[in-house]
């Protein structure tokens, strides 16, 4: 059977991640997402109104244009899990295939919220919730199968697609994590069973976005830790405090909202996003909040909640903000502008639970806002936080256990890809031999 794959996005940055790969006559695509950095970058720009073309002109979504140099029919879109560099795009490119959105239960109810917002297209694929127990055919030979993976996010997913010349690993976004907060730890028995069933493993394609860093990712429990420590010296602390983390990250939000308890504070979830990802998390039952945890996207529920905040004493509250990447629009960056109900003291804390996304527009965009919040007196507490990617161990450690014909490197720019081949050279791997480095828009041919 001819396997080939097609590295469509995510290739020469961090950010629209998107390959397909075809077995035979069919096609499944994995993830569809967004360069946000590409937008933001643009004044206003409103993406649910614009068209895919010029999304696609401003590096915002995969081109998908190379598709048409694939022989087949997609049978799958297949998102690994629902942060918009995997999710993002698929408002604007799923209408193009016939074919239905397969992903685990929480990531399919974001890119739900994705496509209600989206006001261009209409995208009625179909949208179909899989457990890393099932199983789904994709034509008569093949089956795709999503393994359990630990990130910053949960239902995080490693698909796999199980062809007659052995398994194709589609391995973005993960970290190996023996204990993560709230889910099941990283299954690596899974792992090794398909590296040993049937063919082995014909290709793996491996997240390099911390292939430039020594030794391991830390759990999620380490952050939990660290964030612990820093919530328990503040307990005397009568002033504000105020956290930010991803609002994606519901493990994180979790311990946050634990530990503002534990020192004697109301937590309160503000900001748009951190109601969506909180609000659906709890709708599903898969996390456990206090019934009187607040969660306030609105404008105006939001500047009810700080007055009320200001009116009952700052020192009885913890707001949990959107804002850590100092996004011009985000909670904590009004605050830091003054442009809520909240006022800040000398002395008043904030928490980033976040470390910044190192890329140009998002390290400027902090700098400015820690500076806007430093002037009201803030005092910042930094990079309370651990990665979501593999660092170099983790990558030695998949090769090891996947033992994979070949390596393709994605997630990240060439610079950055390029930390990872001499890792994998040194595993036997050969560039354009089993090693391929690839840009956005290739085709690479595994088997005739
Ligand atoms: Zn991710």
């Amino acid at each position: 059977m001819e396997i080939e794959i097609a590295t469509i996005g995510g290739y020469e940055e961090v950010g629209r991640n998107c390959t397909a790969v075809r077995a035979g006559d069919d096609i499944v695509i994995f993830d569809m997402g967004l360069n946000l950095s590409k937008v933001l970058i643009h004044d206003n720009v409103e993406t649910e109104r614009m068209h895919s073309l010029d999304l696609i002109d401003m590096g915002a979504i995969p081109d998908d244009r190379v598709m048409s140099d694939l022989e087949g029919d997609v049978k799958a879109i297949v998102p690994t899990h629902g942060h918009l560099d995997h999710i993002g795009a698929i408002s604007k490119l799923a209408h193009r295939y016939d074919a239905p959105i397969v992903a685990r239960p929480f990531t399919i109810e974001l890119v739900k919220g994705q496509l209600e917002g989206e006001q261009k297209f209409g995208v009625d694929n179909e949208l179909v919730k899989m457990d890393p127990d099932e199983r789904m055919a994709i034509g008569d030979e093949c089956e795709l199968e999503l393994v359990h993976v630990t990130h910053s996010i949960i239902d995080a997913s490693n698909p796999v697609l199980h062809t007659p010349e052995g398994s194709v690993v589609y391995g973005l976004d993960k970290r190996i994590d023996h204990n993560p907060v709230i889910e099941e730890p990283f299954d690596m028995q899974r792992f090794r069973e398909i590296a040993n069933e049937g063919e082995g493993v014909l290709a793996y394609i491996e997240d390099t976005t911390n292939a430039g860093r020594k030794g391991r990712t830390p759990s999620e429990s380490h952050a939990r830790n660290h964030l612990k420590d820093v919530m328990y010296s503040l307990e005397d602390y009568s002033g504000g405090i105020v956290a930010t983390t991803f609002s994606s990250h519901v493990s994180r939000v979790t311990s946050l909202v634990e530990f503002a308890k534990d020192i004697g504070r109301q937590p309160i979830l503000l900001g748009r996003s951190m109601e969506r990802y909180s609000g659906t998390a709890e709708r599903m039952g898969r996390v456990n909040f206090p019934d009187n945890l607040g969660m306030f996207g609105h404008r105006k529920s939001v500047d009810r909640a700080f007055k009320r905040i200001m009116n009952e004493g700052k020192g009885n509250f913890l707001p949990i903000v959107t804002g850590h990447q100092g996004e011009p629009r985000a909670m904590l960056t009004r605050m830091g502008r003054g442009e809520t109900p909240f006022d800040f003291d000398d002395g008043d804390k904030v928490i980033f639970s976040a470390r910044v996304i190192p890329e140009p527009t998002n390290e400027g965009q902090r700098y400015q806002s820690e500076q806007l919040l430093r002037m009201q007196g803030a005092r910042i507490y930094d990079d309370v936080h651990v990665s979501g990617h593999l660092s170099q161990e983790g990558h030695y450690q998949m090769l090891q256990e996947l033992q994979p014909q070949h390596v393709i490197p994605a997630h990240q720019n060439l610079e950055n890809v390029g930390k990872y081949v001499p890792l994998a050279e040194s595993q036997g791997y050969k560039m354009g031999r089993d090693l391929h480095v690839a840009r956005n828009g290739q085709t690479i041919q595994l088997t005739e």
